[in-house]
């Protein structure tokens, strides 16, 4: 432990609180989303401001400790945390400032998807970003960033305006299509490689407030069929029809008959931002995939479908995920998924596609640092459970999917939903733009301080 480290000259003139071992806070400040991921850190330095940031880099640097960064907390892989080093932690930078006239917004880092989308919905504005109200804006955003509105708007990096970036040499920039415009094509997507970033910029739409959604429900043993149709079907609809698949053993929802609780399902949640009307035709037309089990759908506040999903998704339990981008979901690919979801390991587990074609796919692959352009579907195997002696059983059946269905996959990865022991991945991740964002790297962070990340290694 290094907490023996006189830690006057970071406290003196800093606005946030430093939380070492021992310390009141110190045990739920270390707590991320992943309970798999149980560090230590010497020091939690909760920012108020960029200045704060900079005391902290330097203190890092002068004392020789490693530096993380947390946003929400949520990566999968527990990247904003690493035993005996220190953490910026940005839970006390949740401001976010909407220019309604503009229709822009800026987003303190520690904001999460909730205070956003609670903010900007107050002017009836919204931008493309994650399905989980409790995700972190700021590692979503550098990692790409998709959701409901992705079809219609992009993904959330194609919507960043600008940043504010704390560099690993103290200094404070503005990264923007004018200045500094290699770190603002390396931090769209890139992750927390080049820089902490302590202010974002985003541009906003007209969205809601009331959006229609929902969702409707089929027994397992009509996958093969309502899988198949569900694909051929949703490559016909328009840009503000959304519908993605889940699979899992069906929670017990009142709407569904007891006889299929705890039972293999697939879950077709919906999501239709405009044109109601024409949206409930394209429901009707679900319906004929087979003999539904039940379904659930109506107007809401967007607000509320955007953490319609957050029960199932809490923090506090064990998780190990795997995920495949797809241009195209083969008759082979979906047997697979139906092989492995008769297997699920435990009843949170599951696998969830997401269908984003549209506005992702008209931006050219070298615009910024997130490549997969030719991405139709993005595939997550999500193994979810509670004990410790589950480890073996779920990792092995996510690993065992993901090889398996690997030959049906496209190129590419999503560096978000990357787990700890995919290091190898992170080339192949980002195809021809790693070789830019690797010089930039060597720009920004030659000694590659900022580590703990998909990591882009100049050394
Ligand atoms: C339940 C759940 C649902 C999800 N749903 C979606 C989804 O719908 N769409 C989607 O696109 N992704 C989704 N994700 C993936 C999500 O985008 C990533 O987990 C993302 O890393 C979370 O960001 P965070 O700020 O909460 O994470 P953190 O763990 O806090 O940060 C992750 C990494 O981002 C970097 N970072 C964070 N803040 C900064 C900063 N200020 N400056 C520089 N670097 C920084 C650091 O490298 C850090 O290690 C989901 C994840 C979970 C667990």
């Amino acid at each position: 432990m290094k907490g023996n480290i006189n830690t006057a000259e970071l406290e003196n003139g800093f606005n946030g609180n430093v939380i070492k071992p021992g310390d009141d806070k110190y045990e739920e400040a270390r707590k991320i989303w992943n309970a798999m991921i149980d560090c230590r850190p010497a020091f939690i330095v909760q920012a108020s401001n960029s200045d704060d940031v900079i005391s902290a880099i330097k203190f890092a640097r002068k004392n020789n400790l490693d530096i993380t960064i947390r946003g929400g907390g949520h990566n999968i892989a527990g990247n904003s945390i690493c035993n005996d080093g220190l953490m910026i932690d940005f839970s006390k930078m949740k401001k976010v400032k909407v220019n309604a006239e503009k229709k822009t917004a800026f987003v303190e880092p520690g904001a999460t998807l909730k205070d956003f989308d609670e903010e900007v919905q107050k002017y009836g504005l919204a931008t493309p970003i994650g399905i989980n109200s409790t995700t972190g804006i700021a590692g979503l955003t550098l990692g790409g960033g998709f959701g409901w509105l992705t079809r219609k708007y992009g993904m959330t990096v194609d919507n960043l305006l600008s940043a504010e970036v704390v560099t690993v040499d103290g200094k404070k920039l503005k990264a923007n299509e004018k200045e500094n415009s290699d770190l603002f094509w390396a931090i769209r997507g890139g992750g927390g490689n080049f820089g902490v970033i302590t202010s974002f910029e985003f541009r906003l739409y007209p969205v809601g407030p009331e959006v229609f959604a929902g969702l409707l429900v089929f027994p397992f043993k009509e996958a093969k069929q309502v899988l198949k149709k569900y694909r051929d079907f949703i490559v016909t609809t328009p840009r503000e029809f959304n519908s993605w698949v889940v699979l899992r053993k069906a929670p017990p929802l009142p709407f569904l008959p007891e006889s299929i609780h705890d039972k293999e399902a697939i879950v077709l949640p919906v999501f239709i931002e405009s044109n109601f009307e024409k949206g409930e035709e394209l429901i009707e037309k679900m319906r004929g995939f087979g003999k539904p089990a039940g379904e659930n759908f109506g107007k809401m506040p967007y607000v509320n479908w955007q953490q319609a999903f957050d029960p199932m998704l809490t923090p506090g339990s064990r998780n190990y995920w795997k995920s495949h981008n797809f241009t195209n979901l083969s008759d082979e690919s979906l047997d697979v998924i139906i092989e492995y979801v008769n297997k699920l390991p435990t009843s949170q587990c599951e696998m969830f596609f997401a269908y984003l074609e549209g506005k992702s796919n008209e931006v050219p692959v070298d615009a910024m640092a997130y490549p997969s352009r030719d991405l139709k579907f993005i595939l997550n195997v999500h193994g979810r459970w509670e004990s410790k002696e589950e480890d073996k059983d779920v990792i092995n059946w996510a690993r065992e999917f993901f090889n398996k269905s690997a030959k049906y996959a496209s190129s590419g990865a999503y560096v978000n939903f990357m787990t700890g022991d995919e290091k190898d991945r992170v080339s192949k991740a980002y195809g021809s733009n790693y070789n830019r964002l690797l010089q930039i790297k060597k720009k920004y962070d030659p000694d590659n301080l900022l580590k703990y990340n998909q990591n882009i290694n100049p050394l």
